[in-house]
């Protein structure tokens, strides 16, 4: 029997439709966390109650499905995860966090048993790529969602991620598995990185992951089933016996710096156990001078912790004196000549603001997708609108706010 879920204003009921027999009847969330939700991902009813009361478990309507969107990790289950309330329960898992080694030795040897994959760590931003059993959905036609990190449909990405890819032959073929990869360019609303073989606007997919359980598909598998439906995938830089691996990736990563880019993931080719992530100095101090820009927007502990990894990798590099002074003057100028340009720019009445373009097929669409930013709590404005390019402005208040009153002779 089809089930069409209705609207109900309290957290605590349900109605819906039954369209065989046309009766409404109300359930309570009560009942339904029991039956279903706890078969299915192995939370009890009573926990995810206590969760949506906390709002820890957001519970909303998206795309007209009743919608369970976690806000926080909950027992096994990972933050950003939601869970579609329709017909058959459809869970699509967080993607996990990805924990950092400050140091390559002695850190992969007692981590890894035996080989590490190392593949690059793209800048831009996490997406899910999924398909979704929609009610109204006949049998070749599905709807593909693209997730962003906390779980929100992003109207933006899920627009791009189909005209960039061909995705849905491999999600007829493939429905219980999702796509996870990162959105990258220089026009996009989130993460903005140049990188010579995207330019505008890209994707690469770096794990497949099942959609109930979120375990992943060894490396191998996950290469072979792009390559079978001509996805992109991340690059991969080798696969090294573990006593290897160190010195591989210091040669790897410095490369890495001088191009520009991000770092490295190291994966176990099985995927059994979790990634690690490690990343180039050029990259640290890109997010330092990034966040000087704006520093009373950005929590201490981000700064703290870039300094941090520089600390260890300093030590690790055994750099010569003269590239010591190099590294060091790096961070000294990343911090100084950004907090120095914005201090001077407000004195002259000019504002803590970011502009990015972006292409979209028309002002509605730009006007949609600021509505999803102000979801998110952005604090943004649509600042112009032509011929297909929307100027999204964000507004970094708190920089604003404190530069002005310390100019103006406030004490800190
Ligand atoms: P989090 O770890 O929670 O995502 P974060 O913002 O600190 O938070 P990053 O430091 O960017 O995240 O590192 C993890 C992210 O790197 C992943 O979530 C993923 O989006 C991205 N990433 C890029 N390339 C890869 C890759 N090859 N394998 C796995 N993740 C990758
Ligand atoms: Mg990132």
């Amino acid at each position: 029997m089809k089930i069409d879920w209705r609207k109900n204003n309290s957290l605590t009921h349900f109605f819906y439709l039954c369209p065989q027999c046309d009766l409404i009847s109300e359930i309570s969330i009560e009942n339904f966390l029991e039956e279903k939700i706890h078969q299915k991902v192995g939370i009890k009813s009573e926990k995810l109650e206590e969760a949506i009361k906390k709002g820890t478990i957001k519970f909303y309507h998206s795309l007209n499905i009743p919608t369970l969107q976690f806000k926080k990790g909950l027992g096994k289950i990972e933050e950003g995860t939601v869970i579609y309330l329709t017909n058959n329960i459809q869970v699509i898992r967080g993607f996990p966090k990805i924990r950092r080694t400050l140091l390559l030795s002695p850190s992969l040897e007692n981590y890894f048993p035996d080989q590490v994959a190392v593949e690059e760590k793209m800048n831009g931003y996490n997406v899910r790529l999924a398909c979704l059993e929609c009610e109204s959905d006949s049998k070749d036609d599905i709807t593909i969602i693209a997730l962003t990190r906390g779980g929100y449909i992003c109207p933006f990405t899920t627009k791009k991620a189909q005209e960039l890819m061909d995705l849905s032959t491999f999600f007829q073929d493939n429905p219980d598995l999702v796509l996870c990869g990162e959105m990258v360019g220089t026009a996009n609303p989130y993460v903005s990185h140049h990188y010579e073989e995207i330019g505008n606007l890209g994707f690469r997919v770096f794990d497949i992951r099942q959609k109930l359980t979120n375990q992943p598909l060894s490396l191998d598998k996950k290469r072979k089933l792009l390559e079978d439906y001509g996805l992109p995938v991340v690059r991969l830089y080798g696969i090294f016996p573990v006593k290897e691996a160190s010195e591989k990736i210091k040669e790897i990563i410095k490369q890495i710096g001088l191009e520009n880019r991000e770092g490295v993931v190291m994966k176990q080719p099985e995927m059994e156990l979790s990634p690690l992530k490690y990343t180039s100095s050029q990259a640290h101090n890109r997010e330092i001078k990034y966040a000087f820009n704006f520093p009373f927007d950005f929590g201490r502990a981000f700064f703290f912790s870039r300094v941090i990894r520089e600390g260890f990798q300093a030590y690790e590099m055994e750099d010569s004196p003269e590239e010591l002074r190099k590294r060091a003057q790096r961070m000294g100028e990343s911090i100084i000549y950004p907090m120095l340009k914005i201090i001077q720019d407000i004195a002259e009445g000019d504002s803590a603001i970011e502009d990015t373009i972006i292409e979209v097929d028309n002002q509605d669409e730009a006007e949609e997708f600021m509505r999803h930013l102000h979801d998110l709590g952005v604090s943004a404005v649509l600042e112009d609108y032509n011929d297909g390019k929307a100027v999204i402005r964000r507004i970094h208040q708190s920089t604003n706010d404190k530069i002005r009153n310390y100019l103006k002779g406030g004490l800190y």
